[in-house]
């Protein structure tokens, strides 16, 4: 069995001397563990951070230890009770061909109510992402204007979709490439789109959005979070979900210079983890899955295969070369 370690923690980008692909035994379970077979991985931007050795609302990874991360997988042995060799659970333990769960931190998943992937993509962590970033903590409303950033990934493009379906008047999004843009106005049913790297986003967002906008969704940070501060509205709300334009960045970013801005049109800017909000995810289940049925909800997955390429994969997430939901995928044996 193959796992990926953190052997230094990496300066600016990620090298690939950083990290390294160990083999290991594969372990027997023991009481109230099961041995998964890992069919699929997720890579995510979060896992940037874990690498860093700072304080965090989570632990970061141990060096010359597995990386871990959102997985799926097929059980093979099993010595707990309720889960049987054949059922398909989603753990945490990615990274790696074989994981040794405790059963009680697995999820036994049902690849016939929906494909594999979706529980790590629109039905799993960045659906739920989208879900509850747009719908509490922005508290999106019928008839309001919203902007969503990284619109083209994993949960930007579930945030643009599901303010269409909540009856959001004017849908933007921005992208880092021509292709993305035009998935999101020819697929995703976006109003408007523009690529990020085209001009000042402040400028493309106040042509796609000239009377301005009542919600923005934040998956960047930087240049289209000050921008997006600009657009907002008299008690315009903004969800800060994460900002991977600086993820690698060596000193401090400074912040948005137009916060100003925010007393007299009284905004609320605010952040949230999606851990928080598993309340949701009753009613996130039956509404995503709901329109995943009839067709309302369209989503994208970039599939890598190899466990030999889930560093590679990683990077590839930081750099956009995905579009929809990034994910590693291992032959079944
Ligand atoms: P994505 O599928 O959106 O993949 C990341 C995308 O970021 C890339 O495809 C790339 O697209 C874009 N990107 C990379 N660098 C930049 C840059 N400098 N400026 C603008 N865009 C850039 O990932 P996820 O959907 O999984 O995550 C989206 C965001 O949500 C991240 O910030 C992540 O940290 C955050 N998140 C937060 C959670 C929470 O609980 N708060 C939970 C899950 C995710 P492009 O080609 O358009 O540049």
């Amino acid at each position: 069995s193959r796992e990926w370690h953190l052997v230094a923690r990496p300066q600016g980008w990620p090298a690939p001397d950083d990290f390294a692909l160990v083999e290991t035994e594969v372990p027997e379970p023991g009481p109230g563990q099961i041995l998964v077979r890992n069919l699929y991985l997720s890579v995510d931007p979060y896992m940037r951070g874990r690498m860093n050795d700072v304080k965090s609302y989570a632990p970061p990874y141990a060096l010359d230890a597995p990386m871990h991360g959102g997985a799926v997988g097929r059980v093979v042995a099993s010595a707990a009770e309720g889960v049987a060799v054949g059922d398909h659970v989603l753990h945490g333990l990615g990274w790696r061909e074989y994981a040794l769960v405790d059963a009680a931190d697995a999820v036994v998943v049902d690849p016939a109510r929906a494909p594999l992937t979706a529980y790590l993509g629109v039905l799993g962590m960045t659906g739920m992402t989208a879900y509850a970033g747009l719908l509490r903590v922005a508290a999106m409303a019928e008839g309001d204007v919203v902007f969503v950033s990284g619109a083209a990934g994993a949960v930007g493009g579930q945030v643009g979709q599901i303010a269409r379906l909540k009856g959001a008047s004017r849908v933007i999004g921005s992208a880092g490439s021509a292709e993305k843009v035009r998935l999101l106005v020819e697929e995703y049913g976006f109003d408007a789109a523009f690529n990020y790297k085209d001009g000042p986003v402040a400028e493309q967002l106040a042509a796609a959005a000239p009377d301005g906008i009542d919600v923005y969704f934040d998956n960047v940070g930087g240049e289209h979070l000050e921008a997006a501060i600009g657009a907002l509205r008299v008690h315009g709300r903004a969800a800060l979900c994460g900002a991977i334009a600086q993820y690698n960045a060596t000193e401090p970013v400074r912040g948005p210079r137009n916060l100003g801005l925010m007393v007299g049109r009284r905004l609320t800017l605010r952040g949230f983890l999606v851990h928080d909000h598993q309340d949701l995810r009753p009613e996130f289940v039956r509404e995503v899955g709901g329109w995943l049925r009839d067709g309302r909800l369209r989503h994208r997955e970039t599939v890598v295969e190899g466990i030999e390429n889930n560093l590679e994969a990683f990077l590839g997430l930081l750099r956009g070369d995905n579009t929809g939901k990034m994910i590693v995928a291992l032959p079944a044996q």
